[in-house]
């Protein structure tokens, strides 16, 4: 059973599955959060690209934009409804970039770790807020600065114990490479298995010896910046490296696109089109001499595994 924003379903009609993308972001900082938009207008933006994902295969989007970077359930559910594409949700919380705490809510950043833990085990047991919408995975943003700073261990903490608990992925983006190893070290003192935790933007650095060495652990390995990638010739030697490797049954793809972007001052943010992967990735690795069944078993069977959710580990 996999939640979506319109209730659970089966993981065998998750169907071709891309793992990282975005309807609305809103990053004006958590504690600011007000809706300057009216569901109408996000819809009539985004649903032509949707209607252009689904029309190329995209059966479910994965929607990685926690609370405090703009979750909208109410959004979300009309996306999915009107676009017949299902939308998975999360919990979770980011602190990507350099952004210190801003996306992360007050309330949030002064509880403990296993307050923070019981808030998101709470949405998965009992629905987000005072809606019946359940979280298919939990998302975090951490160490872009080359390191872990306390604040984000906290709240890897807190994800690896909602992890056990409930049996929810975590997605974490981590775009420097370098803090990945210390994140590593904390789940596994946590005691979280490998395969519940997604390296998100590995692909940001192709840091090949990282993405190798925590690979063999375990980890699943995620390429997701091709909505936003000039090129994409990075990709094919990756994906050979890894087939090599035996590694292709842990890597997921996504693309990091859409999306409705609400940012403090104006600024121009172009909409990343959610067909970009089937319409251009697909047939530039096709060329490149990658077996088209492989990439279709990454974006069906591989994300599938992925968003199953593990009996929990009763650890605590
Ligand atoms: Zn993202």
């Amino acid at each position: 059973m996999i939640n979506t924003v319109l209730g659970p379903i089966s993981e065998d009609d998750l169907g071709v599955t891309l793992m990282h993308e975005h309807i609305v972001v809103n990053i004006v900082g958590a504690d600011n959060l007000e809706r300057t938009y009216s569901i109408k207008d996000v819809e009539e933006y985004v649903l032509p690209y949707l209607f252009e994902a689904q029309k190329k295969g995209c059966q479910t989007i994965v929607e990685a934009t926690p609370l405090g970077l703009g979750r909208d359930l109410d959004v979300l559910v009309q996306c999915s409804t009107k676009s017949g594409i299902n939308i998975v949700t999360c919990t979770g919380a980011w602190d990507g970039m350099d952004v210190r705490g801003k996306s992360v809510p007050a309330v949030i950043r002064e509880m403990t770790i296993d307050q923070i833990a019981d808030v998101w085990t709470k949405e998965f047991e009992e629905g987000i807020d005072d809606t019946a919408i359940k979280p298919g995975f939990i998302k975090l943003a951490l160490g872009d600065e080359g390191e872990i700073f306390p604040l984000q261990e906290k709240l890897l903490r807190a994800a690896v114990r909602t992890s056990n608990r409930t049996g929810l992925v975590i997605q974490c983006h981590i775009f420097d490479s370098s803090s990945l190893p210390s994140a590593i070290e904390i789940i596994k003192e946590e005691n979280l298995p490998y395969d519940r935790f997604i390296w998100v933007h590995a692909d940001g650095q192709m840091d090949m010896d990282k993405i190798l060495e925590f690979g063999k652990k375990g980890i699943w390995i995620e390429f997701d910046c091709i909505g936003a990638a000039e090129d994409f010739s990075r990709y094919p030697s990756a994906i050979k490296k890894l087939l090599e490797e035996n590694l292709i049954t842990q890597l997921l793809f996504g693309q990091d696109s859409g999306s409705y972007w609400i940012k403090e001052e104006e600024e121009e943010w172009p909409m990343r089109p959610y067909a970009r992967f089937f319409k251009e990735f697909v047939p530039f690795c096709e060329k490149e001499g990658i077996d088209i069944e492989l990439i279709n078993k990454v974006i069906t069977e591989n994300s599938k595994r992925a968003l199953s959710i593990i009996s929990p580990v009763a650890n605590e």
